[in-house]
C-alpha cells in the first residue's frame, strides 16, 4: 500500500486537489456568498492559466525532491519517526502541527519581507475571492517555499501515508476556505475553531492592510490563534468589504502576462493604515 501510494503521489494529489475544486465549484453553486461577480470570466481564465502553470511546476519538481527524499531519507532511515512507530492519527497530528507551523511562519515572512510580499502579491490581488483564487499564485513562490518544507519532511522522516493525508486534508480546506461559499455565522463561529473557514480567510484578502496582515493559517488556524494574529469583523461588513490590492484594481493588472511579471516590475502598495487598531478576534 506504502510502495502504491509512494509510487503515484503525483497521481493522488491531483486527483485530490481537482476533486476538492469540483466539490467547491458545485458548493459555490448551490450556496454563494455573492451570486453575481463581476469580470469572472476573465478572472477565471487568469487564475485557471495560473493554476495549469503551476500544476506543471509542481509535476517536475515534486518528481525531482521525491527522487531526492527516497534516496536520502528512505535508503538511509534518516527522520525522527523512522525510530518508532507512532501509528497514523499521532503522526497525522504531528504533522499537521509540524507543517502548519512551518506554513503559518512563511506566510507571514511572505508579508513583511519586500521582495517576498512581490511574488505573494499574485495571489492577494484578485479583485474577488472564489475557488479559482487558491493556486492563484506566482510559480516564485512554490521554489522559495520548498528549501523550508523539504528539510522538515527530512528531520521528521514522516511517513508518505502521513504526508499525503496531511496534504489531502490542507488542499480540500484550503480550496473551500477560498470559495465563494455562504456559510451561516453560527456554523462559522464553531468550524473555525478548529479550520479555516471561508470568512476567516476572505478577511486575509480584505484591502485593508490591518486585515490582510492577519489570519495567515491556510488550513488549520491553531498557530493565527496561538500567535495573536486572528481576526474577525462583523459578519454584515463581509458583504461590502473590498477584497484584492488597491494598486492593482486596473482589468489588465490581472492578465496572465502582467501576474507573472509583477514580482519584478513593481508598484508599491499604499502605506498601510496605522490609525486603526485591529479588532479583537
Ligand atoms: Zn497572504
Amino acid at each position: 500500500m506504502e510502495a502504491l501510494l509512494q509510487n503515484n503521489e503525483d497521481v493522488v494529489l491531483f486527483v485530490g486537489m481537482v476533486s476538492a475544486l469540483v466539490l467547491a465549484a458545485i458548493l459555490e453553486a448551490l450556496i454563494p456568498r455573492q451570486p453575481e461577480r463581476a469580470d469572472i470570466n476573465r478572472r477565471w481564465a487568469n487564475n485557471i492559466g495560473l493554476t495549469a502553470l503551476n500544476q506543471v511546476n509542481i509535476t517536475f519538481f515534486s518528481g525531482a525532491v521525491a527522487l531526492v527524499l527516497a534516496w536520502w531519507g528512505g535508503e538511509e532511515k534518516i527522520g525522527l519517526l523512522r525510530q518508532v512507530d507512532l501509528g497514523l492519527v499521532p503522526s497525522l497530528l504531528l504533522a499537521i502541527l509540524v507543517f502548519e507551523f512551518v506554513a503559518y511562519w512563511f506566510h507571514r515572512a511572505l508579508h513583511t519581507i519586500p521582495w517576498l510580499w512581490r511574488i505573494h502579491a499574485v495571489h492577494h490581488c484578485d479583485t474577488e475571492l472564489d475557488f479559482t483564487t487558491t493556486y492563484r499564485n506566482h510559480p516564485l513562490e512554490l521554489y522559495v517555499n520548498a528549501p523550508l518544507t523539504i528539510p522538515v519532511i527530512l528531520v521528521f522522516g514522516f511517513p508518505i501515508v502521513t504526508v499525503l493525508l496531511y496534504q489531502l486534508l490542507k488542499t480540500s480546506i484550503s480550496v473551500l476556505a477560498h470559495s465563494n461559499l455562504r456559510l451561516s455565522p453560527a456554523a462559522d463561529r464553531i468550524l473555525r475553531l478548529v479550520l479555516v473557514t471561508p470568512n476567516f480567510h476572505r478577511l486575509h484578502h480584505c484591502s485593508e492592510r490591518r486585515f490582510t496582515d492577519s489570519n495567515y493559517s491556510a488550513a488549520f488556524p491553531v498557530f493565527d490563534y496561538l500567535f495573536g494574529t486572528a481576526r474577525n469583523r462583523p459578519y454584515a461588513e463581509h458583504a461590502t468589504m473590498a477584497i484584492g490590492l488597491d494598486s492593482f484594481r486596473a482589468p489588465r493588472d490581472g492578465r496572465l502576462d502582467r501576474l507573472l511579471l509583477m514580482p519584478f516590475v513593481w508598484r508599491p502598495v499604499p502605506a498601510r493604515d496605522a490609525s486603526i487598531q485591529p479588532e479583537a478576534a
